[in-house]
């Protein structure tokens, strides 16, 4: 049981240091390299970086460090001040949980209010059921995150073309196929210190913007008529109403509206393909550090020493 309460500690202890190293890295580089990133799997991962590097580290070397090092009939025991890291790795995870569980409430709260109003479903072509909201707002948005739900308000489906409306469910499909509701809902669970500091807010707002612009480029994809008609689209949503919805991706956010269309009229697109060569290398770093972490016996022995001396500090 003290063997099994210590490597507890051990991995609190990894996580708690990991964290915060990384955390205070991240909220350092994006002061520098906030213009510079404009991807959102770029934005998503530099955002899950802290918590996926610190269960990274805990998991490739602490605790396979403490497993091979630490006798198993230990004696020592956790003190108090060895039991307030543990909470403290606790409270993080829990804040994170809580996070998300306000953010699904929120979203809960008003599915609920727009299923309650709706006037049935539609069949837009989407691999979402759909349902019409009878709202003057320009409701397109996309609830759920393995079971998407679409809303789209009458009025604004009304007040579209056959083609806007493509551009519009094309662009809602894009999201799907992103998995962008996973991502937020996987960015406010993450537990780390990022999500305590204006940085974090910024990074999953950036992240939010990318992800618009993404879904635009896929739905309006090189067709120059496509990105008109989605640049109409969201003229014609402005006009009824920006909205703004914190919680789920709705097609025209006010707050986003303005460059999305200047970049959807632009002549010569700045709209790239999305790239996909960031993910395989992020992967291959970890595998590296998580290899290098299990093969490396100094390595290993190196983290044993210095997690041992933290905690012999906090008995
Ligand atoms: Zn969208």
């Amino acid at each position: 049981m003290r063997y099994l309460e210590m490597g507890f500690t051990f991995a609190s202890i990894g996580f708690i240091v990991a964290n915060t190293v990384l955390s205070v890295l991240i909220v350092l580089a994006w002061r520098v390299t906030r213009s510079s990133l404009r991807r959102s799997t770029h934005l998503f991962l530099y955002r899950m970086l802290p918590a996926i590097g610190s269960a990274a580290v805990v998991l490739g070397v602490i605790l396979p460090a403490y497993w091979s090092f630490e006798p198993r009939e230990t004696g020592e025991s956790a003190g108090p001040a060895l039991f307030a890291v543990a909470l403290f790795a606790a409270a993080l995870a829990g804040a994170g949980l809580y996070r998300a569980i306000v953010s699904w409430r929120t979203t809960r709260r008003l599915e609920r209010a727009w299923t309650s109003v709706a006037i049935g479903t539609t069949d837009l072509g989407i691999a979402a059921r759909t349902y019409r909201v009878p709202s003057d707002l320009p409701l397109a948005a996309l609830v759920g995150v393995f079971r998407p739900r679409l809303f789209v308000s009458d009025r604004f489906l009304d007040e579209l073309s056959a083609g806007e409306r493509q551009a519009v469910v094309d662009h809602e499909a894009a999201h799907i196929s992103a998995f962008d509701n996973l991502k937020r809902t996987v960015m406010s669970l993450a537990p780390d210190w990022v999500s305590f500091t204006a940085a974090g807010r910024q990074i999953e707002s950036a992240w939010a913007f990318a992800a618009e612009e993404e879904a635009d480029d896929r739905a309006a994809g090189s067709d120059r008529a496509r990105a008109l008609d989605l640049a109409a689209a969201l003229l014609k949503a402005v006009r009824l109403a920006p909205m703004r919805c914190a919680h789920v991706s709705n097609f025209c956010d006010g707050a986003t509206i303005a460059r999305r269309v200047e970049r959807l009229l632009e002549d010569s697109p700045g709209r790239e393909q999305p790239s996909r060569s960031f993910v395989p290398r992020v992967a291959w770093v970890l595998a590296i550090l998580v290899a290098a972490g299990l093969l490396a016996s100094p390595a290993l022995h190196a983290a044993y020493s210095l997690t041992e001396a933290a905690s012999q500090l906090l008995q």
